[in-house]
């Protein structure tokens, strides 16, 4: 018999670690224990070579779903000799440090789904069923260690019951914080708006018990078949919901909400209700059916019962599966798919708390679908796209994937800097010296962007990024920012030492950070929007070497005051040269030119000299404010310049006159993209490039952007490319550039856990931040 100590670090704590660890150990004759502590999980493990082996390899290749191993070391120990016979699960060794990653929330395991329409189960139908492998985590605890007197579950006592598979180790409960059953556990509570004085809600029903829990349920379904709007409590906020298949019901969530055209994400009952709507690849059912449950982007079918409103003349929906019992047990009720949208006011966070809920979405609900579990920590649903190589694209980071940490793997840094990269090579890496580690131990604060805004808290190897914080730009948006920097500084114990924000002056995270460095003396690092994007990439994907960098983006401050958004810059995490950008061109009215992209247009017209092409002569007759607009570019008034590829795509899809008014950001890019998709597979469009077309500007685009590398390449010998910016979500722009760019040998690195917009932008300052800390 050999003993073996085993130490497993990563997400593996409250995703069910232990207990599979402890079955598996049976299942292969291994004797010994397992352990929770602060830094992870601990094996001893006692058997015969080969059962060690297998034991080895099915702990990392049989890990449960949500579980994520990030580190896995063994080396040869003493055997213990008493455990000799059996393997069990031991008790923590705390010393109170606090190094442990908290999961996100998880959506409801098999078992318990089983077990939520099993009509013997105690559990039969009850809506917050969860166990060790799923349910509410992250967006339910107030403090650490996690246990249910650190969550919201704090206020509902386990029964007699809940108590026994509570402190059962062989249980699928065993220390499953929100364990809870009908006499114990959350309940749900219904009312509605009454509709003869709408400001008042009437006929409330509490659920106590299985009867009146299955009777809100069904009024609920039975409300959102007759048409009515819903809002209905998850688990990081309220949702909307209605009738995807009813014109009427779409129509009046749009009106109530101010929202006339963002696309809606839906909720379908299952994988097969999926792919009635959607063409899905096996990648896009995988991640439909990951643990995450993300809104999944996904190419329409032709005929779909979904009602045009829903997302108009897009090629895609946005679906997603049900990740709550509660969810569940609705579509027990209900044949259709549903909306499911953030409840909200237009730019303000997702509504938490049931009082805010009663008072801010009694405009846009007709019902209430709520429950006395108090939300902790507000989020948004994520959102991704599988992308043609079948590798996931991240457009929104929120509910089931943050608060996960992200780690750097590398062990080597090198020291390279711009100038100095034609002569170093990696062999010429240096350790860090004593000094440098005592600096990479100290917490940068990155304060983020604006818009799609995150902060992330770097430590060393480890960047905390928070949740989707969407757009700062209302006051209750900037608290909820506020409330998740107090939520993650005090779990995970991080407190800002050296701070980094945008280079823009007017951000309300910049002036934040500006503020709080010279209260507080701290150092402060202003980056440069676009670098920050690049940077991103290079911490994602452990570069170090200088990097072509691509930022093809909305809008960034830009170091001449310029706007910038269509950038090649040679980058090194400290800094960068701006090798190439867009031509400039005015945004006539500022802001305005960003809700009327056919601003846009027409001074594109004049900056390239096109005024006179005959293509454009309908667009120009129907242009309004014509002299105004005229005036402006003439005196220059009010035109602020910019190389914002964003721009450059709203002002060609207004003069292709795809879209007249934008009302959310990239909707004029979003219909340019579509018609570009709609002309290649259409084979008439193809060759007839005379004309300027949705396909052929996306291509042109794509082959600029090449060629400029590799004049770039020719000069620096630097054939790494990093691949960044919210153009990046356009998908047809992504795989021509990949292509063409593959195709002349670069290596072409891009966001992978991150998104490619402004989500990333927090996390790319942090990394420049330590760059040039480090002096690395
Ligand atoms: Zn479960
Ligand atoms: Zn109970
Ligand atoms: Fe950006």
């Amino acid at each position: 018999m050999i003993a073996q100590s085993i130490h497993i670090n990563g997400i593996v704590q409250g995703v069910g670690f232990r207990p599979f660890v402890a079955r598996l150990a049976r299942k292969v004759s291994i004797c010994g224990w397992v352990r929770n502590d602060p830094d992870g999980v601990h094996i001893l493990a006692q058997g015969s070579n080969s059962q060690l082996t297998q034991f080895y390899q099915h702990l990392q290749s049989d890990a449960p779903e949500p579980a994520r191993i990030i580190n896995i070391a063994k080396q040869q120990c003493e055997i213990d000799t008493n455990y000799l016979h059996t393997f069990e699960i031991v008790a923590s060794e705390h010393d109170g440090s606090r190094d442990t990653l908290i999961s996100p929330d998880i959506a409801t395991c098999p078992d318990c789904l089983d077990e939520l329409f099993d009509q013997d189960n105690r559990r039969y139908h009850y809506p917050f069923i969860n166990c060790t492998n799923c349910g509410p985590r992250f967006t339910i605890i107030e403090d650490l260690p996690y246990d249910r007197l650190a969550t919201s579950m704090h206020e509902f006592p386990m029964c007699a019951s809940c108590s026994d598979e509570y402190n059962n180790e062989n249980d699928r409960r065993y220390h499953a914080q929100p364990n809870a059953c009908f006499t114990c556990g959350p309940q749900l509570w219904w009312c509605e708006n009454n509709p003869d004085s709408p400001t008042q809600i009437h006929n409330i029903i509490k659920a106590s018990n299985i009867v009146d829990s299955d009777a809100i349920i069904k009024r609920t379904a039975c409300a959102l078949s007759e048409g009515k709007i819903a809002t209905i409590k998850g688990l990081g906020g309220w949702h909307l919901a209605c009738n995807a298949t009813n014109e009427q019901a779409v129509s009046t969530l749009r009106a109530r909400k101010h929202r006339p055209a963002k696309p809606l994400a839906l909720m379908v009952k299952d994988i097969k209700a999926a792919h009635e709507l959607c063409i899905l690849s096996p990648s896009e059912e995988t991640a439909l059916l990951s643990s995450v449950r993300p809104i999944v982007l996904c190419q329409r079918k032709k005929e779909t019962p979904v009602t045009h409103s829903v997302a108009n003349t897009l090629p895609e929906l946005g679906i997603m599966l049900p990740s709550t019992p509660i969810q569940h047990l609705l579509f027990e009720y209900i044949d259709f798919p549903i909306v499911m949208t953030s409840g909200n006011r237009s730019g303000e966070p997702i509504v938490a708390k049931d009082k805010d809920a009663l008072k801010y979405l009694a405009s846009i609900a007709d019902v209430f679908l709520g429950n006395n579990r108090a939300i902790v920590a507000r989020y948004d649903d994520s959102v991704v796209r599988v992308l043609e190589n079948e590798s996931t694209q991240i457009i929104r980071r929120a509910r089931g994937i943050a608060p996960s940490p992200l780690i750097d793997t590398s062990s080597t840094t090198s020291s390279t800097t711009l100038s100095q990269a034609s002569t170093q090579t990696k062999t010429q890496t240096q350790a860090r010296t004593q000094a440098q580690q005592q600096k990479a131990a100290s917490v940068i604060f990155a304060a983020g962007s604006e818009q799609k805004s995150t902060f992330c808290f770097l430590r060393d190897k480890r960047a905390y990024i928070s949740q989707h914080l969407g757009d700062l730009e209302t006051l209750g948006a900037w608290n909820a920012w506020q409330d998740a920097f107090n939520t993650y500084s005090k779990l995970f114990d991080l407190h800002p030492e050296i701070l980094t924000c945008d280079k823009h002056p007017e951000y309300v995270s910049s002036k934040w950070a500006r503020a709080h460095s010279s209260k507080h003396d701290f150092p402060l690092i202003e980056v440069q929007h676009h670098h920050a994007h690049i940077a991103s990439i290079m911490g994602e994907n452990n570069l170090f070497e200088p990097v072509i960098g691509i930022a093809l983006d909305g809008t960034g401050y830009g170091n001449d005051g310029t706007i910038w958004g269509g950038e090649i810059l040679l980058t090194t995490r400290q800094k960068f040269t701006r090798e190439w950008h867009l031509p400039l061109f005015p945004l006539l009215g500022g802001a305005a030119a960003i809700k009327d992209p056919r601003r846009i247009a027409y001074s594109l017209l004049r900056t390239f000299n096109q005024m006179e092409n005959p293509q454009f002569k309908t667009f120009l007759e129907s242009l309004p404010h014509y002299q105004i607009l005229e005036q402006m570019y003439d005196k220059n008034l009010n035109a602020p310049l910019c190389s914002s590829m964003g721009r450059l795509f709203d002002g060609i899809s207004a003069l292709l006159q795809l879209c007249q008014n934008v009302s959310y950001d990239g909707e004029a890019a979003c219909l340019l993209e579509a018609q570009a998709q709609k002309e290649s597979i259409n084979t008439a469009y193809n060759h007839s490039q005379t004309q300027l077309s949705a396909l052929s500007f996306h291509e042109y685009i794509a082959q600029v952007i090449t060629k400029k590398c590799i004049d770039i390449s020719n000069k620096t010998g630097v054939y790494d490319i990093a691949l960044g910016g919210g153009c990046m979500a356009n998908r047809l722009l992504f795989k021509l550039l990949n292509t063409m760019l593959a195709s002349e040998g670069f290596t072409i690195y891009t966001n992978k856990e991150l998104p490619p917009n402004d989500g990333c932008i927090s996390y790319g300052q942090a990394i420049v931040a330590q760059a040039q800390v480090l002096g690395e």
